[in-house]
């Protein structure tokens, strides 16, 4: 029998992933791109994204994180490298604190067990943040930062050496699910069994409908170099989110070896195009680093090195979307928060794509509502 053939639209990490395990799986790969890979402004590069066991009171995210580290020291064997680098993970607010108390009885459900820290040691063990409003906090070892721009460059390293066929700088037009085919920018046509699309922020330009399902979302980052003296005490910090539930909560990434000390923003703007040129207003960097001004201990004294604009679609309810759609599987697995999953999401779209998982199985599954 014939190897299946699949087109992959999108070379980021859901493209990239699911064409990894497609070959595994025996199918027969063509990879279309519209930029470089990887590709400066696509979702999946930069330096690192976080990946951490709580998730709200959300088992089946909880869940799904323990599969995706399964699935990425698969892809580290394949690919003879390891880009994850282990911080541990650090959550704000004690056991009367509703937030923290519900992210940890989640995480009991799952088997996984917190260290609990009076607010005098959490105080004592994090002097480079002010900590004194809460009544404690919790830390896990596990968690960390995926090196994703390194993921992406070695994923497309491997399966060209592999002899899979991936096309750098050749956008797609248009794509008929029914038919499995598509419509290059030069006007030819690619035709397979089955077609995987990964488009990610630009994935409504590409299938209009799904605006009404998914919005790109203009995000800013930057990085900032802190106060003199306090860099090795930085390194050693875990990844922070700090959620108020208002317009302050920030994200935090601490410095690794070879990467910055990284702070995003966690509202959703829900606005901009993602092919527009990407300039960082200083005051919208600056809109960053304030938000932690009721955390960093000498706050006044961290300086802005870059800003960063970033794109990645939104679902209402923050879910991650894999839908069948005749002979095409369309990947949305984003809302922000979609790229440590992205080595188990390339296996189960590979299994949906092979007939391996049932979709609708698998569509459940990535929403946090199924096994
Ligand atoms: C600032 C920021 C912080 C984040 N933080 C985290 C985090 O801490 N943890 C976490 O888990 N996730 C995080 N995420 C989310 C995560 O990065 C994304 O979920 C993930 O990278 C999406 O991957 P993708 O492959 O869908 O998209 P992309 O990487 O954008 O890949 C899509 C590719 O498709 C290509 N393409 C689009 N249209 C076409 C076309 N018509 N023809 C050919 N090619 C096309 C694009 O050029 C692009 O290269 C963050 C995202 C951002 C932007």
């Amino acid at each position: 029998m014939s190897k299946p053939k699949v087109i992959v639209i999108g070379a980021g990490i859901m493209g990239l992933a699911t064409a990894w395990q497609l070959a595994k799986k025996g199918a027969n790969v063509t990879v279309l791109e519209q930029s470089a890979v990887p590709n400066p402004v696509g979702s999946s590069v930069d330096d690192h994204r976080l990946i951490r066991y709580p998730y709200g009171d959300k088992p089946g995210f909880v869940a799904m994180v323990r599969q995706a580290f399964g699935a990425w020291d698969e892809m580290w064997a394949d690919l003879g490298e390891r880009h994850y680098h282990e911080s541990g993970t650090l959550v704000f607010g004690g056991p009367n604190t509703p937030r923290a108390k519900v992210q940890a009885d989640v995480l009991a459900t799952q088997g996984i067990d917190v260290e609990w820290l009076s607010p005098a040691q959490l105080v004592r063990d994090y002097p480079l943040l002010m900590l004194d409003d809460l009544d404690g906090g919790f830390r896990l070892p596990t968690g960390g930062t995926l090196r994703c721009g390194r993921i992406v460059a070695a994923l497309y390293r491997h399966l060209t050496f592999q002899g899979m066929d991936i096309r750098p700088f050749t956008q797609v037009k248009d794509v008929d699910p029914v038919t499995a085919s598509v419509t290059l920018a030069d006007g030819s046509k690619l035709t397979a069994d089955k077609i995987v699309i990964a488009a990610g922020a630009w994935l409504t330009k590409l299938l209009p409908d799904m605006a009404s399902r998914v919005t790109p979302s203009r995000q800013i980052v930057i990085y900032v170099r802190p106060p003199a003296g306090t860099a090795d005490a930085w390194r050693k910090m875990p990844c922070l989110l700090d959620i108020d539930g208002g317009n302050n909560g920030f994200y935090l990434v601490p410095p690794t070896p070879g990467t910055g000390l990284k702070i995003g923003d966690h509202i959703f703007s829900r606005q901009g195009d993602p092919s527009a040129e990407r300039i960082v207003a200083k005051a919208e960097a600056q809109a960053i680093l304030d938000k932690c001004a009721g955390r960093f201990r000498n706050h006044g004294d961290y300086r802005i090195i870059e800003g960063k604009a970033c794109f990645y679609t939104v679902e209402p309810d923050e879910k991650l979307l894999i839908e069948a759609r005749d002979k095409a599987l369309i990947l949305s697995p984003c809302s922000g928060h979609g790229f440590k999953f992205g080595s188990i999401v390339g296996t189960r779209a590979a299994d949906v794509v092979m007939g391996a998982a049932d979709a609708e199985q698998v569509r459940r599954w990535a929403t946090g509502e199924a096994p």
